[in-house]
């Protein structure tokens, strides 16, 4: 069985935008520089963090295609931000610390995804003084240093101060993208071959591993030998494609929820209310 990540979201979105309505599958066979969309979405309404991979050099992408994240929300730094970029959010492109705690914490909902290349980031401020005046601006904001390291960028953490100083002010995001959109040209386009994809023995595996587990949920230990289908397998490294048995676990639809990046998967009542009974039951 294949199972496919839903891009419907996005999908909308962008024909809301007037873009092609497979935008992917053209991006992904893009070798101009204008075959690239402007996309600028975000996160949360038109896509979730989930939908978001770590690719070759920890870059952030949507399906092989290189992305950005920004907080649009200056609120009281707006002001100083439109005087002083420099001193405004900074831009993601990696998977860097504060990207990955954010995946863990979800504050995701304050981000815009963005592919604009120019530099120039839309910023506004949500005061609450001043509900009409949200100050639209293009902010000339800069890379997240972390997301330089993490990537290895221009050897970028190897840089003395003043060096550092230097690159940031020559930055070109163009030269970024230009850099690492090449890495994921050569990468294969199907999604079954992803890190995020099934692979089509996962059902065979899956199986294996829930024998193995007694069909018991290694969380909260309820049995499910009888409701087998309230019983997952659970990719510890979030990569559906890593089989190895030590990356495989055993849980109840409901530990498996709780998992982090897994708050897309929500139960029904009557799902719920059959575990707590079971745990009752089996005491435990
Ligand atoms: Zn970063
Ligand atoms: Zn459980
Ligand atoms: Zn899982």
């Amino acid at each position: 069985m294949k199972l496919t990540i839903n891009f419907s979201g996005l999908d909308q979105a962008l024909t809301k935008m007037g873009a092609q309505e497979r935008p992917f599958e053209l991006a992904a066979h893009a070798t101009k520089e204008q075959s690239w969309g402007e996309l600028d979405l975000e996160l949360n309404k038109d896509i979730q963090l989930k939908d978001i991979h770590t690719g070759p050099h920890k870059i952030l992408h949507i399906n092989n295609r290189p992305i950005m994240l920004y907080i649009p929300d200056h609120s009281f730094n707006f002001e100083q931000t439109v005087r002083n970029p420099s001193v405004g959010k900074k831009v993601h492109f990696a998977e860097c610390t504060t990207i990955t705690n954010m995946r863990y914490k979800g504050f995701g909902e304050r981000y815009t995804i963005t592919e604009k290349t120019k530099g120039l980031f839309n910023i506004y401020r949500s005061n609450r003084y001043n509900i009409n005046d949200k100050g639209d601006h293009q902010a000339k904001l800069m890379p997240c240093q972390n997301c330089l390291r993490t990537t290895g960028y221009h050897d970028f953490t190897y840089k003395s101060q003043s060096e550092k100083i230097k690159f940031l002010q020559a930055f070109s995001y163009v030269d970024l993208f230009t850099h690492y959109r090449a890495f994921f040209k050569k990468l294969p386009t199907k999604k079954t071959q992803a890190d995020y994809d099934y692979t089509n023995d996962f059902m065979q595996i899956s199986e294996a591993v829930k024998q193995r587990a007694r069909f018991t949920c290694a969380e909260c230990h309820v049995n499910l030998a009888n409701d087998k289908t309230l019983l997952h397998t659970h990719h510890i490294d979030r990569m559906k494609s890593n089989n190895a048995l030590s990356n495989l676990v055993c849980l109840c639809i409901e530990c498996h929820a709780k998992q982090p990046y897994h708050q897309h998967m929500k139960l029904n009542s009557n799902q719920t209310n059959r575990l707590a009974r079971l745990r009752m039951q089996q005491g435990r």
